[in-house]
């Protein structure tokens, strides 16, 4: 059987500072998908609290802790909303928030362990997000793409996939020129990728690229493949996951 983390980001789950509904069905139904058609483990790593408290109360979201109160908002209602559209394919899921020094700590990593073990032999959904609140590393840069990739290797996944707003890594940014061409296999990330500047693609997006190179340099060291398409086309998530054909998005192996 094979366990795979999917992490979604801000710019997939918002649209218009609200939460993204039907990227967020559509990504239900195809980790239901994954579950009922290939027997899957699936642990999904999911941003977006901002964006769902955003629809109940406005802030100046330039302002850090404005944007951490949203996200304490708005984590109950994205789990909502994961829990009402799970539940239409008779799927349990379950919140976990994390903070990435929590893997530093071999108690607290072999606690969360131990858990996501049980969920996941009783068939459930293992949903994490950083805790916004006590720590705001998602909310400043990363946009979960460390913890995405810590949680792949700490809780013994075989793949990582990120759907991003892009449909893969290119060799320059493809924003900024027309003739960026898709990298469909990447076995070598450099450090000096590393240091290009963070590159979000909306507004409150943090990550950009790089931290998603970071991610996928930290799995490789460890023989962990990482998967990059699109969140908003799953298209080619479903080619590569469901029907094992890798016709288009970046494996980095
Ligand atoms: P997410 O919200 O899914 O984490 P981000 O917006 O943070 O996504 O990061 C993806 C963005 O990085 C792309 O939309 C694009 O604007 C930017 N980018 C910069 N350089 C590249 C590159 N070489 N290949 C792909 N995307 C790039």
């Amino acid at each position: 059987m094979k366990r795979i983390v999917i992490k979604v980001g801000t710019a997939v789950l918002t649209d218009n500072n609200k939460l993204a509904f039907d990227r967020l069905s559509n990504l239900v139904d195809f980790i239901a998908k994954l579950k009922k058609e290939k027997n899957y483990e699936v642990i999904l790593v999911s941003s977006g609290a901002v964006g769902a408290g955003n629809t109940r109360l406005h802030l100046d979201k330039k302002v850090i802790y404005n944007r951490q109160a949203l996200a304490a908002i708005g984590q109950p209602l994205l789990m909502k909303h994961y829990k009402k559209r799970f539940r239409e394919h008779e799927l349990v899921c379950a919140q976990i928030l994390m903070i990435e020094n929590d893997f530093d700590s071999k108690k607290r990593t072999k606690n969360a362990q131990n858990v996501v073990e049980i969920l996941l032999e009783n068939n459930v959904i293992p949903i994490v997000n950083e805790n916004d609140v006590v720590a705001n590393d998602e909310l400043l840069f990363g946009d979960n793409d460390q913890l995405a990739a810590h949680a792949a290797y700490y809780f013994k996944a075989d793949l990582l996939a990120i759907l991003s707003d892009i449909d893969g890594y290119y060799n320059k940014n493809p924003r900024e020129f027309e003739d960026a061409v898709l990298q469909k296999n990447v076995d070598i990330v450099y450090e000096s990728q590393l240091e290009m500047k963070h590159t979000p693609n909306s507004e409150f997006a943090t990550g950009g690229i790089v931290t998603k190179l970071k991610a996928a340099k930290f799995l490789m060291n460890r023989g962990i493949p990482m998967f990059l398409s699109s969140g908003f086309d799953l298209t080619n998530a479903y080619d590569f996951l469901i029907k094992e054909d890798h016709k288009s998005g970046t494996l980095f192996k």
